[in-house]
């Protein structure tokens, strides 16, 4: 069988210490019609990246409302891995040749055909998360089961062959949901749309209230100078999310701004062969410099450690050139640290009001942003303010919960 991930329950009474009785009234009563509906999230794994720390925070909820929600990680070798990061990345607009070849077709649909046969179909709903294991749908038997596609990525435009691809495989689901509008690849007409934007835990340990005298304390175990100004970009190692364009960001700040350190906390996913070769590349450049400093999930840095990072962090840069919506965006607004990001995908929609004139394109841009606020830190701390109150607004939890049980509802008639 596939592997369930082990997770425990949480309560939503918890979020009446930031969030407006409409909304939680909300979530109790669409919870209590579908009470006992056996609801799983699948995936590609169990670390790393956004879905897995979405999953981690979302199913115990779930099941605290009475939901019986669990979450199963597909397997895969490096091959299988290799062509599903091919396709992640075609989805964002990469050309991706390789899938014209009948050979890499082949291990795309064995992988799934093997983990069909494995996974536990028991449920009421099933909701498939990316591409990796969108074709668990068409091996698994045709059972009473409603099935939903969730796409975590910006597929406004995608690689045109990689689309056709996967299209038969996305219209045999019962709902396909995005993030944005725009985000629904064109000519998709089949399966029932629904559009719903990520959130974040408050009440996880990477978004917990951590004070910040504190944090630059634990940074400082870390080898960065607490009395310093640091900025810091948190991110997989991965292309789309710009670490070189960063570093260049930091150099051209730092002419500005001496005495700036940048940190680099960068997590490998189980799904993301692409990461290994990045992270050394990225490694090789920064050694030159013993202001940047390059962390992982592998040596140590996890949720409190990101979250203090976050927390005791000047700036955070975002510098994304494709993103589907940037949970490090709200986490890092949602300690009320000022973010400066690509204008991406996903991540306008987080930077509201005066925040909005921080999004960016151009690492001139990036670096002239990122020096104004560290040369003006009560602005910092206003837009930081200001970025909170938007998140809480819009990109917590319960919101999402929300969504998704107003759309199972309808899927389940
Ligand atoms: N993350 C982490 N450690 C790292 C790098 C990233 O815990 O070293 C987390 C980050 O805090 C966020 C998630 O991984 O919760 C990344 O999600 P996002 O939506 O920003 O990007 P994705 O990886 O899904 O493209």
């Amino acid at each position: 069988m596939l592997q369930k991930v082990s997770l425990g329950t949480k309560k939503l009474d918890k979020y009446r210490l930031v969030l407006g009785k409409k909304l939680l009234d909300e979530v109790e009563a669409l919870a209590s019609e579908l009470k006992g509906l056996r609801l799983c999230h699948i995936n590609a794994t169990p670390f790393g990246g956004g879905v897995a720390e979405l999953l981690s925070c979302y199913i115990p909820l779930m099941r605290g409302l009475g939901i019986q929600a669990d979450w199963q990680v597909i397997r895969g070798n490096s091959r299988f891995f290799t062509v599903t990061k091919g396709l992640h990345n075609a989805l964002q607009g990469a050309r991706y040749a390789p899938i014209e070849q009948e050979k890499t077709r082949q291990a795309y649909h064995a992988n799934n055909q093997l983990n069909s046969r494995e996974l536990d179909p028991n449920y009421d709903v099933l909701v498939v998360n990316d591409p990796q294991p969108l074709a668990l749908r068409h091996y698994s038997s045709d059972g009473r089961a409603k099935w939903a596609w969730r796409c975590h990525v910006d597929s406004s435009q995608p690689d045109e062959a990689a689309w056709q691809f996967l299209i038969p495989y996305v219209e045999e689901y019962d709902a396909a949901i995005f993030t944005m509008d725009k985000f629904v690849p064109p000519g998709l007409n089949k399966p029932q749309i629904a559009i719903m934007a990520p959130a974040i835990d408050p009440f996880s340990s990477k978004n917990i209230t951590m004070r910040r005298r504190q944090c630059r304390m634990l940074l400082d175990a870390f080898g960065l100078d607490k009395d310093r100004p640091f900025i810091l970009q948190v991110s997989r190692f991965d292309i789309w999310k710009d670490p070189f364009g960063v570093i260049e960001v930091y150099r051209l700040a730092k002419e500005e701004v001496p005495g700036l350190q940048l940190a680099l906390v960068g997590s490998f996913a189980g799904d993301d062969p692409e990461a290994w070769e990045m992270y050394a590349a990225i490694h090789e450049d920064a050694d030159k410099d013993e202001d940047i400093h390059v962390f992982s999930n592998l040596t140590g840095v996890g949720n409190m450690e990101v979250n203090a990072f976050q927390t005791g962090a000047d700036v955070v840069i975002q510098k994304s050139i494709k993103e589907g919506f940037g949970l490090v965006v709200a986490e890092a607004l949602w300690k009320g640290t000022p973010v400066v990001a690509g204008n991406a995908g996903g991540i306008p929609m987080q930077m509201a009001g005066r925040l909005s004139d921080y999004l960016v394109v151009s690492i001139e841009d990036c670096a002239q942003r990122v020096v104004h606020l560290l040369r003006h830190p009560e602005l910092a701390e206003e837009l930081g303010r200001e970025g909170r109150e938007h998140i809480k607004q819009n990109f917590l939890l319960p919101r999402l919960v929300r969504d998704e049980l107003s759309l199972i509802k309808r899927l389940m008639g």
